[in-house]
């Protein structure tokens, strides 16, 4: 077999019935810290895509049968498969995507998404007896739903392939996954390896440059697609949302977000900047979950701007494939620019305490832009990548209001020695996870999904699993 992390211009195959399927054409996959090409994945047109609906229908038969107890111990299996591949794959990752190996980068990806694989591989939905009585008995069934869509972004490539996959196989489905053209490498290799463990089938994956053929528009149209879990942009999602209505597909849509951290009086300043910084700059920011607008009471304003920026001057960024960074670049040209812009506004009005402007290709300098408010468009929009916006606030009620006054929903954070104080803060913000003295630190066994604008739905979890399932009654 081909050696995928050292060959250069390799072309991947797309899966489909558990076998390589090449195209005619392919499109490149560039590395952001230096712009070489990392390889070439396939053009996939409407025929790959409808011949791989149609082999994950057939699948659907069997697999949909299968016990509880073999679909639990292929999943194990795929989790074994991706330890096995782990450093090849996190170097593949590393080469499309941008991250760096090491921090909380593409190694750190490969663990989650082993972790993920097992924590969900452990699930299932038992039938739940509603009433049993001489009247009658009344049992709830999950049922698997068929073909599952999975649309992906290219932000963490292979954890979000895997966090849509395993429960959809878990629980007896079978998938066409579709990667971002972006970073479309790592999960064909990781669908590749399913493939060594899964029926055929089971698990297919096309690729596409959008700007020819979008084929992701046509999954949240086919008729042979009875759901799309969606992980992206909120405007691609109301794509899907209004394409997935005739067919009365199943969604779940994980969308963009732009979450508020609030920083109450009574924080050591010194002792949140790192968990501040990782909040905030986790992946260079381009996570959906990340802290993206910091709220900073007045009596602590200046020490925590201060405290975060001499954090932020020793972090080492550089190219991810070197051992020493922990921050690496943008991951695209199309993310910079816009990165790149909202930062220009920050600085045209704000204070910048560190970064401000671009350094070499894709790197862009960790940047934190204080006395800013909302209105801003650093504040009011989501800038996924090395920015951070600061304000200062005074009163609480305020604060809340502020932090609240955003189209998105998914996730907010509170920070303060008391909890209790914390939580009641928690309880008036409209996102669907809250953090306390930490940000964006999603796990397996907690229901996460966004609000309002970010999306409905949940993903891990019972919560989650239970979405690829519907509910059949049976009554006797
Ligand atoms: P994007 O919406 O541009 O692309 C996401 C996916 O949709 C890609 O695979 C793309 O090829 C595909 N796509 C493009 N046009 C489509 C169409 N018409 N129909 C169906 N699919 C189509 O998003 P992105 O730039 O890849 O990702 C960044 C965004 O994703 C950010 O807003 C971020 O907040 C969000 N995100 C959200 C979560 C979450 O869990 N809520 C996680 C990661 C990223």
């Amino acid at each position: 077999m081909l050696d995928k992390t050292d060959a250069a211009a390799a072309t991947f195959a797309m899966i489909i019935d558990g076998k390589p399927v090449a195209a005619p054409k392919s499109f490149a996959v560039t590395d952001p810290a230096t712009g070489e090409v990392v390889g070439h994945a396939p053009q996939g047109t409407a025929q790959d895509l409808d011949a791989a609906v149609a082999a994950a229908r057939r699948a659907f038969a069997t697999w949909s049968l299968t016990s509880e107890e073999e679909r639990a111990a292929a999943c194990n299996a795929i989790a074994d498969k991706l330890e096995q591949h782990a450093d090849e794959i996190a170097t593949l990752i590393t080469r499309e995507q941008g991250k760096p190996l090491n921090g909380l980068g593409s190694r750190f990806e490969m663990g989650g998404a082993v972790a993920w694989t097992r924590y969900t591989a452990a699930l299932s939905a038992p039938v739940e007896v509603l009433q049993d009585t001489p009247e009658g008995r009344v049992e709830l069934h999950r049922r698997p739903l068929g073909v599952v869509g999975s649309i992906t972004p290219w932000n963490w490539p292979v954890m979000i392939a895997i966090w849509h996959i395993i429960p959809a196989v878990r629980s007896g489905n079978t998938v066409v996954s579709k990667p971002s053209p972006y970073t479309p490498l790592s999960t064909l290799r990781v669908i590749e390896l399913m493939n060594e463990v899964l029926p055929a089938g089971v698990v297919n994956v096309v690729t596409a440059d959008e700007t020819e053929d979008n084929l992701g528009a046509l999954m949240s149209g086919h008729e042979d697609i009875r759901k799309i879990v969606f992980t992206g942009s909120t405007p691609t999602g109301q794509k899907v949302m209004r394409s997935a209505a005739d067919t009365m597909k199943r969604l779940t849509l994980e969308l963009g977000g732009n979450d508020a951290g609030i920083v109450l009086p009574d924080v050591d300043p010194k002792a949140i900047a790192e968990g501040l910084f990782w909040s905030a700059f986790i992946n260079m920011g381009q996570t959906c979950a990340a802290l993206k607008r910091l709220y900073v009471h007045d009596d602590v304003y200046d020490a925590v701007c201060e405290a975060l920026a001499d954090y932020v001057r020793n972090v080492p960024m550089g190219a991810g494939l070197d051992e020493g960074s922990v921050m690496g670049p943008i991951a695209n040209q199309m993310q910079f620019d816009k990165v790149k812009a909202l930062a220009e506004s920050g600085a045209a009005k704000g204070r910048v305490l560190t970064g401000g402007t671009a350094g070499e290709g894709l790197f862009f300098p960790v940047t934190l832009i204080a006395d800013l408010e909302n209105g801003d468009p650093l504040v009011d929009e989501e800038q996924f990548g090395p920015v951070l916006p600061i304000i200062r606030y005074t009163d609480l009620d305020a604060v809340i209001d502020a932090a609240n006054d955003n189209p998105n929903g998914l996730g907010g954070s509170v920070w303060s020695s008391d909890i209790e104080a914390a939580k009641r803060i928690a309880a008036r913000l409209e996102c669907g996870t809250v953090w306390i003295n930490k940000h964006g630190m999603i796990q397996p066994n907690a229901p996460f999904g966004g609000r309002k604008m970010s999306g409905f739905g949940v993903e891990f979890g019972k919560e989650g699993y239970q979405e690829y399932t519907d509910i059949q009654v049976i009554i006797a």
